[in-house]
């Protein structure tokens, strides 16, 4: 009896990191043919940085992509920490110390725009094409493999052996096709988060900046800032609080309305927060201001996650979830990246074997159930490491 084909061809919805790095990965591991349809027109300008530890800059050279991410972001690990009671320090200590030692990988801070041009300029090379503005209302399967539609953008439709759904929190793939109830839920904690340049600040506030990540503690949460490029010309500031959601029916627009009354109301409680009289910071409370004042764009980011329970499979029939659109959760943990690349990975690797020829290929078995039995291993060798870094998450946020 012949072999059944194993695929070949994918479409990846969601032209974020998850979608363009899985792309880069299945096709230089398995020599897959992807296409990618990302929503927006064009790569999203909004995002503040990212962190990127050890194990996921490791990750990204294994993909022929660290040189280009440590040419933009800022390699820099030492942490300080300032309490605004006391005008001292406490600290520093560098935090990829152990890990330069043991395995030659620091860390890195780079803004999610300037490592989604990084991501744009791999994928281009790889010959992998990326379509932008396409909007998608319907998937559906046939014997012969998955077809979308699009109802906005200039392809029409499209068909592939597997389809990826890598397209964050709120996937469209999510609620379309693999789990219509697996719906993200608040944290109860959002974020304020701002870039600055050095170059608006005074050049004592800039070069106390440029020296590392700076944590303090206030009575109403944590305010980090960090430099997020090369040369550390720009810095990214991030302060987290509990915010209750908006009572709207509407959530996305509540959230909109929200977030324009956050940002006033946040800057107020920063300024109130660093310049009251009970607080000792003086030097340090003043370089933040001058950080805030600076500030010429500001985000409200309310933090989701999605909550897992065994029942909620991420895949269906040839369809898989990746990324946040599988397994979001909120930032603290600092490993969201690091996720996203060792999905990518693991399925780039399960894909390769079953792309080998080999007399342990199930004879008889149709193609779904080759894709099935992939998914289903994938599913396996992700879920349990994901649940504990999801676990850890909530943790740091619930001590924030
Ligand atoms: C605009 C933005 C800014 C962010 N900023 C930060 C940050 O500052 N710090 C941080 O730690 N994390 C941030 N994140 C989250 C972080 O990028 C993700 O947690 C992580 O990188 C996982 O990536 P992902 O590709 O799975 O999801 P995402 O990064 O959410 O990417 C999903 C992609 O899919 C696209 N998409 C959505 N719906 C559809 C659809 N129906 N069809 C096609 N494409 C679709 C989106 O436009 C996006 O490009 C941000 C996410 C977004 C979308």
């Amino acid at each position: 009896m012949a072999r059944a084909e194993p695929p070949r061809t994918a479409i990846i919805i969601g032209g974020g990191p998850c979608g363009l790095l899985t792309a880069l990965a299945l096709t230089q591991r398995s020599h897959m043919t992807c296409t990618v349809f990302e929503l927006c027109s064009s790569h999203t300008t909004f995002g503040g940085a990212i962190g990127i530890p050890p194990s996921g800059l490791q990750l990204f050279g294994s993909l022929g992509v660290l040189e280009g991410l440590l040419a933009r972001g800022n390699a820099s690990s030492k942490l300080v920490w300032h309490s605004l009671c006391c005008a001292d320090a406490l600290g520093p200590f560098d935090m990829a110390a152990r890990s330069k030692e043991t395995t030659g990988y620091g860390c890195l801070r780079i803004k999610r725009t300037d490592m989604l041009e990084v991501l744009l300029e791999a994928v281009a090379a790889a010959g992998i094409v990326v379509h932008f503005g396409q909007r998608l209302p319907a998937i559906y399967e046939t014997h012969a493999g998955v077809v979308v539609s699009f109802d906005e953008g200039v392809i029409a439709e499209a068909t592939a052996d597997i389809l990826l759904g890598c397209d964050g929190i709120h996937a469209a793939v999510r609620v379309l096709y693999v789990n219509p109830d697996r719906r993200p839920m608040y944290t109860g904690s959002a974020g304020l988060m701002g870039l600055a340049s050095a170059a608006l600040l005074t050049s004592e506030s800039a070069d106390t900046l440029r020296d590392g990540i700076h944590a303090t503690m206030t009575c109403e949460g944590t305010f980090m800032t960090v430099p997020c490029r090369t040369g550390s010309d720009e810095f990214y500031w991030a302060f987290q609080r509990k915010v209750p959601s908006p009572n709207q029916t509407e959530w996305l627009n509540g959230w909109d309305i929200r977030s324009c009354e956050e940002i006033e109301e946040l800057k107020d409680v920063l300024y109130g927060i660093l310049t009251c009289e009970e607080t000792h910071g003086g030097k340090w409370a003043a370089i933040l201001c001058d950080l805030i004042d600076a500030t010429r764009e500001m985000r409200f980011y309310p933090v989701y996650q999605l909550p897992s329970a065994p029942g909620n499979r991420w895949y269906r029939g040839r369809i898989l979830l990746l990324g946040d659109a599988a397994h979001a959760m909120p930032p603290h943990a600092g490993q969201g990246i690091c996720m996203v690349l060792e999905d990518a990975t693991l399925l780039a690797n399960l894909l390769s074997v079953a792309l080998t020829p080999s007399d342990t290929m199930p004879e008889g078995d149709g193609a779904e159930e080759i894709i099935g039995d992939l998914f289903r291993r994938y599913e396996q060798g992700r879920r349990s490491r994901v649940e504990d870094v999801a676990r850890w998450a909530i943790v740091v946020i619930a001590s924030r």
